[in-house]
């Protein structure tokens, strides 16, 4: 199951559970789309494919409540 960040880690904008606007790679290192497409697509954590994280519905969102915990790892 997917934690879903509440934030992008290279500008810590805000990225909801309902954002269209968030990518993830495979370890849910997670970024907007104006960073993602920045980074060519690539994480700069683990050089995986970034893809559009899935919206959770709010029905299964409010049993598996999204992460509050934000990871901000700006890059240099
Ligand atoms: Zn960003
Ligand atoms: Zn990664």
């Amino acid at each position: 199951m997917l934690i879903l960040r509440p934030g992008c880690e290279s500008c810590d904008r805000d990225l909801p559970a309902d954002s269209a606007d968030a990518l993830i790679c495979s370890f849910e290192c997670t970024f907007c789309r104006a960073c993602a497409e920045r980074l060519h697509r690539r994480c700069p954590n683990c050089a995986g494919d970034l893809v559009r994280r899935p919206i959770r519905p709010p029905e299964a969102l409010a049993r598996h409540p999204a992460s509050t915990l934000r990871v901000h790892r700006p890059l240099a």
